[in-house]
């Protein structure tokens, strides 16, 4: 079920993966694309919500895990989005990520579900690090968080105090918890992450708690 949670930001909800449909003046942004399936249930969100026929001016990549890349490369074609993606996950959008010790395991299923799933490569149009802003939306910006991958980014609207945190966290249900270490590249960096999150929750006012979004 797809959920509206203000009247410019939508949730894709899909079994595997959440995805976020942002909406401005200017257009439609999306939080990554989703997995299999992703783009049909956009199209049908879209839809449901009158939003289909506004352009599609951006898409923001959180990290190159293909749960959240698969539609990224086709998307842009179809659309003329721009693509904004963390710099340090570049090896994923070419398709040339590696994976060691545990997470070989997601990088053999990756390897099965790219051809698979017709992923198709992609190159961003900006490569993102951390701090940096992007002036659309509420505007958003970037907060590196490695751990789950070395490039993984949240994206952060001081002006709503609403995180995206991406694969920082996962839930299944109401229960919340860290990814399985599987698909964790970087397992030492993500008690770190988790520290700058908590700090993000001093900065804008303290009168209102510090929501997380996590996909
Ligand atoms: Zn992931």
């Amino acid at each position: 079920m797809n959920q509206l949670i203000r009247d410019d930001l939508l949730q894709i909800r899909t079994p595997i993966v959440n995805f976020y449909v942002l909406r401005d003046h200017r257009g439609l942004y999306l939080i990554d694309c989703g997995f299999a399936g992703g783009r049909q249930l956009l199209k049908q969100a879209l839809q449901n919500r009158g939003w289909d026929r506004e352009p599609i001016v951006g898409i923001i990549v959180t990290h190159g895990h293909l749960d959240h890349i698969l539609n990224v490369g086709l998307m842009a074609q179809e659309t003329g989005a721009w693509v904004a993606a963390p710099r340090l996950d570049s090896a994923h959008y070419n398709g040339n990520a590696t994976y060691r010790g545990f997470t070989q395991v997601t990088g053999l299923l990756e390897a099965i579900g790219k051809p698979l799933l017709n992923f198709q490569p992609f190159t961003p149009t900006r490569l993102l690090d951390h701090g940096e802003q992007l002036d659309i939306w509420h505007g958003l910006q970037v907060v590196h968080l490695p751990g789950h991958t070395v490039g993984h980014s949240g994206f952060y609207c001081e002006q709503l105090r609403l995180l995206f945190s991406a694969d920082l966290f996962a839930s299944y249900g109401s229960l919340s918890h860290l990814p399985p270490r599987i698909f964790n590249s970087e397992e030492k960096l993500v008690s770190k992450s988790i520290s700058t999150v908590l700090d993000l929750r001093f900065s804008g006012s303290p009168s209102q708690p510090l929501r997380y979004r996590s996909t």
